[in-house]
């Protein structure tokens, strides 16, 4: 394509809300076979809220609610938001913690109340060799296969409880992903989250590869290895988990509603954080290249 054709596809795409960083990216889209997803902010909301508490037997909710809400609120994660906003107003002001860690794609670990508290993945407590006792396990289990993310809640030792909290898909998740499909392109959902939460929300939006319990630093070894069978990968992502893999993608492709991190790794921004302006900056480029017409 000439520089002018580049210009003028550059200058559409800020009509389309696409903010794309340079002429040349239109060019690297042209093989694009590929599309990876990220769930949570990419195809859901992300604004999750807290459903249901399930405590073990000596557990009371509102103490179970204290002290996993006080740890989360000291995390910009949108679990933890949801978390820390449910237990406020279940319970009221909640006490800050005295220490507080972030482990990523795994949960928060601190002191609240003199008590040592983790919430997070069952992975979390494993690192601290706590064990789920059943009651909870088949709560988590049961939670899940309805397609909420339940997170388990520790402190002192051992297991106290069970969190969910749900997610809605955008509705214009599905449209999107159709519209992916009408253009050649294979769709993959990319999730840290649990297998039961992320194939819940790929039927919804009618994807049918799901790679998921993926840990932040390992998204861009998934965006590798699929580079390593010969497909061209476009990554669409929100996180700070997803900045590295948008780097590694042929195309990156970062939510305007996510975090500045995702923004400076990708190479076009979707201002409005509509999916479906995935399929048009590739419909777009694709013109501009004179593929298609
Ligand atoms: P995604 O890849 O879908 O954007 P993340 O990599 O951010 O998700 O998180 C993966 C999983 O780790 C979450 O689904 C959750 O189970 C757990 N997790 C991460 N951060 C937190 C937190 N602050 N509180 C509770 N659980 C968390
Ligand atoms: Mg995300």
């Amino acid at each position: 394509a000439t520089p002018t054709a580049l210009m003028v596809g550059t200058g559409r795409g800020a009509q389309l809300g696409i903010l794309i960083k340079g002429p040349e990216v239109l060019e690297s889209t042209r093989r694009v076979d590929t599309v990876v997803l990220d769930k949570t902010g990419t195809v859901t909301t992300g604004r999750m809220t807290l459903r249901d508490v399930v405590t073990a037997p000596g557990t009371a909710e509102t103490e179970l609610l204290r002290l996993a809400g006080a740890l989360e609120h000291a995390s910009e994660h949108p679990i933890a938001r949801a978390i820390a906003d449910g237990a406020e107003e279940r319970t009221g002001p909640l006490p800050s913690p005295e220490s507080f860690e972030n482990v990523a794609g795994l949960g928060v670990q601190g002191v609240v109340d003199g008590h040592a508290v983790l919430v997070g993945r069952e992975k979390l407590l494993a690192d601290w060799a706590i064990e789920l006792p059943d009651g909870l396990a088949a709560a988590k289990a049961a939670a899940e296969a309805e397609g909420r993310t339940a997170v388990v809640v520790a402190w002192d030792g051992a297991a106290r409880g069970v969190l969910t909290v749900a997610d809605a898909v955008k509705d214009t998740s599905a449209a999107a992903v159709a519209e992916l499909r009408r253009l050649g392109l294979t769709p993959i959902l990319l999730t840290g989250d649990n297998r039961a939460v992320a194939e819940s929300v790929a039927r919804e939006t009618g994807i049918d590869q799901v790679i998921a319990e993926v840990l932040p630093q390992d998204k861009a070894d998934v965006v590798r290895r699929l580079q390593d069978e010969g497909r061209t990968v476009a990554m669409v992502g929100d996180g700070v988990n997803d900045a590295a893999a948008l780097a590694t993608a042929d195309l990156g492709l970062a939510m305007g509603t996510g975090t500045d991190a995702a923004i400076e790794a990708g190479d076009l921004t979707l201002v409005r954080g509509d999916l479906r302006a995935a399929a048009d900056a590739i419909r777009l480029s694709r013109r501009t290249l004179g593929i298609i017409k």
